[in-house]
């Protein structure tokens, strides 16, 4: 039995607290905005909810959605079914649920900022209101801007996304997903129970926040959503690169990492959700059981190499070219085309396809021009899209 200190109380925090509570231990989850509605948008894909059945079977307000709308960079469109709904949630409602989880297995919840957290003491230690106290192990679950990293280096530019957005006081049936010329990141509307998270993310190296906002005004007015009286938000994303998943520590003799503080977002669209209840389970887990050691091999095996094979094709998916167009125009006119391509990339984005077996299943199931589009952009047996130089903004 362990006193755990966890810094943010997130999903990735709650999780790992929830586990840990469960067991015994006596947990201390700290969280400076309790209540908050993060900027996110909130969904949460079959993944998730295979893994996590309550986030379906529960009493309270989130919206099942069935169909996804995508709008190419030429303004093509065209319309998804998913075979399984993908789950969208306010984050007050989430965080909350999470958080009463935690409360109800045993974990203390304070609305506090910690300050200040040393691991260099066996026992480590962290600040509250100016008081030290001291922990067995603590827990960094601070999100994508935690600047508790114990020794190991921040993401630079080049792994974040800027994200901007508005909750905005409509309803609305289905997803939208907007991708736009030379832009490495997309736009997306998602509609939850009483209201819509529309926003824009992009990488932070390519892009500045008034190109993001410009486009998000752009979309905003031609497809009618309303943003006068709506709630602006603002927030970054980590988009990490195969070397910082496969490389970085997430965790040291006292301290481990989890959620968005140790960069597990899906870096080509930015879902972090599912990866940050995950590692929060899988690490209050491995501490409850007394080898914090085996959360990182438990990590690997769970998910990242998934994220790993993501970092590799952002930039083929967002910058490459196919036959001459963009690969999102390419996909979108192909969408338009083809029924079992349609079907195939709504299981790919509800979460009941994974990438191990997309290849073959294009193979088998699809034609020439567009398994070769498949391969490409998963850049199989070197089957690479053609790929220009990304423009620094610096
Ligand atoms: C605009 C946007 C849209 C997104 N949309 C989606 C989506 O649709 N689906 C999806 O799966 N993912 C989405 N994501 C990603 C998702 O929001 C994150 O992956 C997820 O919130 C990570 O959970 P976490 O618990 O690790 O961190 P967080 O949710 O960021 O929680 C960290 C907590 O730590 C607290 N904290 C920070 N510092 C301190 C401190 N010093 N003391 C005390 N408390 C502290 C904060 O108050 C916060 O509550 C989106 C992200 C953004 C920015």
């Amino acid at each position: 039995m362990a006193e755990i200190a966890i810094v943010g109380g997130g999903p990735s925090g709650a999780m790992c607290g929830e586990q840990l509570a469960r067991a015994g231990n006596t947990v201390h989850i700290f969280d400076e905005k309790l209540g908050w509605e993060k900027p996110c948008g909130g969904g949460l894909t079959y993944k998730a909810t295979q893994r996590f059945p309550f986030l379906l079977d529960n009493p309270h307000p989130k919206k099942l959605i069935r169909q996804v709308e995508i709008i190419g960079a030429e303004n093509q469109r065209v319309r998804l079914d998913l075979q399984q709904p993908i789950v969208v949630y306010s984050r007050t409602v989430l965080n909350g649920m999470l958080r009463d989880r935690a409360s109800e297995a045993g974990c203390q919840i304070h609305h506090s900022r910690v300050q200040k957290v040393d691991t260099a003491p066996d026992k480590p230690r962290y600040c509250v209101e100016g008081e030290w106290s001291t922990a067995d192990f603590v827990v960094l679950a601070a999100g994508a801007r935690n600047s508790y990293l114990p020794g190991i280096r921040a993401l630079s530019k080049h792994e974040l996304e800027i994200t901007q957005g508005y909750f905005v006081p409509q309803t609305a049936e289905e997803i939208i997903i907007k991708f736009l010329p030379e832009f490495e990141g997309y736009i997306w509307s998602f509609p939850r129970a009483d209201h819509l998270s529309l926003g824009i993310c992009g990488s932070m190296a390519a892009h500045t926040s008034t190109e993001l906002k410009t486009h998000l005004h752009e979309f905003a007015a031609k497809e009618k959503f309303s943003t006068e009286n709506a709630q602006f938000y603002s927030h970054v994303l980590p988009s990490p690169q195969e070397s910082t998943l496969s490389n970085r520590a997430v965790m040291g003799r006292n301290w481990a990492l989890c959620g968005d503080a140790a960069a597990w977002v899906y870096p080509l669209t930015g879902e972090g959700l599912y990866y940050a209840m995950r590692s929060g389970e899988l690490l209050g887990r491995a501490l409850a059981e007394g080898c914090p050691e085996k959360y990182a091999a438990r990590v690997r095996a769970s998910f990242s190499g998934e994220l790993e094979f993501a970092s590799r094709m952002v930039r083929r998916f967002y910058r490459g070219s196919f036959l001459g167009s963009a690969v999102t125009t390419r996909m979108v006119q192909f969408l338009r085309r083809n029924a079992v391509f349609r079907q195939l990339m709504g299981d790919l984005f509800c979460g009941t396809q994974d990438y191990g077996t997309l290849t073959q299943r294009a193979l088998d199931h699809l034609g020439g021009t567009l398994s070769q589009f498949v391969s490409s952009v998963l850049n199989v047996d070197g089957a690479e899209a053609k790929v220009p130089t990304v423009r620094a903004a610096d």
